[in-house]
């Protein structure tokens, strides 16, 4: 198995700035965390197998606002605005951590964050303060170390233990972690089968 067809559907839903701007809080949600360039949209895209899916939500003035998703009327997947832009002002760094916070604090639909961190450079200033918010919201998270490709498989590997051994200390239960790439389509089946799970939906057979 690799592409989940289900996923395929996924339409984008709307926009938000504010919580008062929120898609309606009912049925299973998974967001999608990440610095910029760390691969998130082009993760979204393979997964929902649409290329211009996530990069919607990189037109003007739609980076710094929360985007939903949704796979069915009970199902969706949310796209966090990336952070790590050098030039970004100390005020729009502040708004960025208010509505993320606001957005953990308040989901009820919330079932995990999937994290993106380029497998080149894990484990940032702004991962760990995303990871500690998650710790104490107690919110499920699923690491990506996307862009897998750059690296060796041994050296990916290696930097896939020493992540895990790393969370395991200060994580311990909520946390796991995977190799990806959207360029090689790796790493998919792991990640639909997370998605999958935190959806409420059948693990896909036949694959
Ligand atoms: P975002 O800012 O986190 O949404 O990141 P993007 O998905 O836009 O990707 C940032 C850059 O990394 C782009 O130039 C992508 O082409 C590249 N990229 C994304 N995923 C992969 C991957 O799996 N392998 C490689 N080699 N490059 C990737």
């Amino acid at each position: 198995m690799d592409l989940d067809p289900r996923y395929q559907k996924t339409q984008f839903l709307t926009s938000a700035a504010l919580v008062s701007q929120f898609s309606q809080d009912t049925g299973h949600e998974v967001a999608f965390a990440g610095r910029s360039n760390s691969g998130k949209s082009s993760a979204i895209n393979v997964l929902c197998q649409q290329k211009g899916l996530a990069h919607t939500s990189k037109s003007p003035g739609r980076t710094r606002l929360i985007n939903f998703f949704a796979l069915d009327t009970e199902r969706r997947l949310v796209d966090l605005p990336g952070y790590g832009y050098a030039e970004v002002s100390e005020a729009q760094r502040q708004h960025w951590r208010e509505l993320i916070s606001d957005y953990l604090r308040r989901r009820q639909s919330l079932r995990g964050i999937v994290l993106m961190m380029d497998v080149r450079h894990p484990l940032t200033e702004v991962d760990r303060l995303l990871l500690e918010w998650n710790k104490v919201h107690q919110i499920p998270t699923h690491i990506l170390l996307t862009k897998a490709d750059k690296l060796s498989r041994g050296a990916a590997l290696n930097t896939l233990a020493a992540l895990r051994r790393e969370l395991a200390v200060a994580y311990p239960t909520e946390v796991d972690a995977q190799l990806f790439s959207s360029l090689q389509r790796t790493g998919l089946d792991e990640a639909y089968a997370q998605l999958n799970l935190w959806l409420g939906m059948e693990p896909l057979l036949g694959g």
